[in-house]
């Protein structure tokens, strides 16, 4: 699944809806779901804000499904991070006078199994994603 869109926050909610109903035939219970449209909202979000620095730009979700494992990509061809390690620390931000928290990242490593962000200044950001669906019932 491929989706391309503007970066204007209106598309925040329209891409965690488009990634929710992809992952409709793992049958996620309701917490994974709540988890994936999180991390969907942040990736989003971090491109919009600090990728495109609220200018207009394109960002790309790239979503694939194998077995039981979602994978997501989200790109954006903004500033990109310049020091990724310190960017994805919790409570770091590069705009607190925006009221950023700092957590996004925090929240991508939290909900999901597997958090990669690729970076180049000046090229955009790349994060990607992924879960596998259906752990708890297994268990
Ligand atoms: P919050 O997500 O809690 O509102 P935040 O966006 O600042 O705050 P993170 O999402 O963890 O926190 O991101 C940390 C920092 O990484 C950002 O402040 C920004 O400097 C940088 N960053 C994150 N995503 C991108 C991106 N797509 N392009 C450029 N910089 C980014
Ligand atoms: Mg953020």
């Amino acid at each position: 699944m491929k989706l391309i869109m503007e970066s204007i926050s209106e598309n925040e909610s329209f891409a965690r809806t488009v990634v929710a109903a992809y992952i409709t035939r793992l049958d996620p219970t309701l917490e994974e779901l709540a988890d994936v449209k999180t991390a969907v909202s942040e990736a989003v979000t971090n491109s919009i804000i600090h990728g495109y620095c609220g200018k207009n730009g394109e960002i790309e979700i790239i979503c694939g499904i194998e077995g039981k494992e979602v994978t997501i990509q989200v790109s954006d061809k903004g500033v990109g991070i310049p020091d990724i390690e310190k960017a994805m620390e919790p409570l770091y931000t590069t705009k607190p006078e925006w009221e950023r928290s700092g957590m996004g990242f925090a929240f991508m490593e939290a909900f999901m199994d597997v958090l990669e962000v690729i970076s180049e200044v000046g090229k955009g950001t790349t994060v990607l994603m992924r879960k596998e669906i259906g752990k708890e019932q297994a268990e």
